[in-house]
């Protein structure tokens, strides 16, 4: 096993990972809310945390991996009451969209992928315990809330100013809300009795109908599936409070053990240089990228590009060069498979393996994860009149190194290249003139004209590409 390492925000250093007594790493990650679509900027997290665990598969780690479906909250159970259709049915249809999004950015489905509702006895039952042991208390109505006040190392993971908190630990956080703006720490909901809106979302309990928190759902299947202590645990930083607060304020309680031992924080990513929002209408989903030509691994390459712990800023710009750099990647690739003598290697099977050429960006993935140092590495090697040179045996271990790093451990799948069936090939006069007439109505800020064009040059088999004031056609081929 070569050593991985990796910031945790609990200690605020850089630190080995280090897997349990028993040699495996045990991870827990938040996964997403199925209301809608995922967005970029929650995939961007995903697609981090895809990466570190390729990086520590290929490097020797044994992963056992737990990213939860939330299942039931408030938008949720809005979504399907507005539907008139049962909650699980609701959910099903956007957990399909998320592992289907997931499959075509290449994210590696957990080990075990566990739903909030199929856990609610679970979760009755660790709320009674905390309500046992004077952690939790019900409220009037039914609801349970659980009382800060007697956790007194809440804030630690986050650093929050507890000095400043105290006055509003009290206070309640509103009934209705399953997140809420994190400038204060409220007693915070682990039970919510049932309310007219919820229709029959509910779930009988010792404390009357209703439902649990979003909170409490990641602490209780957390230490289900990975015992009372994880060796790792990530999420999107918008999480680290209160949601990651509270899940150690809920396990701490009762297990009087670390809930975990590394937590992995991805910052946020903006959009054009603003926040993600949908008065702004930039929460691009994967589909709306699809649909403008771009194609999957341009995302997942734009989305890990940077680096985890800064913030990203994704444009349209961003995806053009994504797909540059990944034709840049494939022509190294095919250059290296020229120079060692044909395809030494299956592009599917990346073998394990560290090749010299590529040893300083293997160097910068296991130093806190540092992929552009990796990507600027790979870029500074074939760039490089020597990487023209190799001997044979040098470019069998090379390629080797690019496929482990490109296609393992940053979960790439290269595009043709010109010897494989050219992209820029001349499309036909008529493919072209579409295209021309469709990047003037674009400019005329006509896209759904811009769409309908799209459409049409997508049934004579091509996609066209926009790029910054001009396009470029790809042929479709028949299976991606
Ligand atoms: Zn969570």
């Amino acid at each position: 096993m070569i050593a991985v390492s990796l910031h945790n925000t609990l200690s605020g250093q850089k630190e080995i990972l280090k897997p349990s007594a028993d040699g495996l790493l045990r991870v827990y990650c938040c996964g997403p809310t199925v209301y809608a679509a995922a967005h970029i900027g929650n995939f961007r997290s995903f697609l981090l945390q895809d990466v570190l665990r390729r990086v520590l598969e290929q490097s020797g780690y044994r992963v056992h991996w737990v990213r939860n479906l939330t299942d039931v909250d408030d938008k949720t159970i809005r979504g399907a009451r507005q539907q008139r259709i049962p909650l699980r049915e609701f959910t099903d249809h956007w957990i399909r969209v998320f592992r289907e999004d997931s499959r075509k950015l290449r994210i590696l489905p957990p080990d075990v992928e566990p739903r909030a509702t199929e856990h609610i006895d679970e979760q009755i039952r660790w709320i009674q315990r905390l309500i046992e042991a004077g952690f939790a208390y019900p409220d009037i109505d039914g609801s349970i809330y659980y009382r800060l006040s007697s956790f007194p190392s809440y804030g630690r993971l986050s650093r929050l100013p507890m000095e400043g908190l105290r006055p509003s630990i009290r206070a309640k956080c509103p009934h209705d809300a399953d997140e809420y703006n994190g400038d204060s720490a409220h007693d915070f909901a682990l039970w919510k009795a049932r309310k007219e809106e919820d229709g029959d979302c509910y779930w009988e309990s010792l404390w009357g109908p209703g439902r649990p928190g979003w909170h409490i759902e990641c602490s209780v299947m957390a230490m289900q599936y990975l015992g009372e202590t994880l060796d790792l645990h990530g999420g999107g930083v918008d999480l680290c409070f209160p949601h990651h607060e509270n899940e150690i304020a809920q396990a701490e309680a009762l297990t009087g053990k670390c809930f975990a031992k590394h937590w992995f924080h991805c910052a946020h990513l903006l959009v054009d240089g603003q926040k993600m929002s949908k008065s702004l209408g930039n929460c691009h989903t994967l589909q709306d990228l699809l649909d403008k030509g771009h194609s999957p691994m341009a995302v997942r390459y734009a989305l890990v590009a940077g680096h985890y712990r800064q913030p990203l800023n994704f444009s349209f710009q961003s995806l053009s060069m994504a797909e540059r750099a990944l034709q840049k990647l494939a022509r190294a690739q095919e250059q290296l498979q020229k120079l060692a003598g044909g395809n030494a290697f299956s592009k599917s099977e990346p073998q394990s393996g560290n090749s010299p050429l590529f040893f300083e960006a293997w160097r910068a993935l296991r130093d806190d994860l540092n992929i552009p140092r990796c990507l600027g590495s790979i870029f500074a090697i074939i760039a490089s009149p020597a990487f023209g040179r190799l001997s044979p045996a040098e470019a069998r271990a090379g390629l080797r190194g690019l496929e482990d790093i490109v296609l393992g451990a940053l979960g790439l799948t290269l595009p043709a290249t010109e010897a494989d069936g050219p992209i820029d090939i001349a499309a036909p006069e008529e493919v072209l003139e579409l295209a021309e007439q469709r990047q003037r109505v674009r400019e005329e800020g006509n896209f759904a004209e811009a769409d309908r064009l799209r459409e049409q040059i997508q049934a004579l088999g091509w996609q066209p590409i926009d790029l910054a004031g001009h396009f470029e056609l790809k042929r479709i081929r028949k299976s991606p």
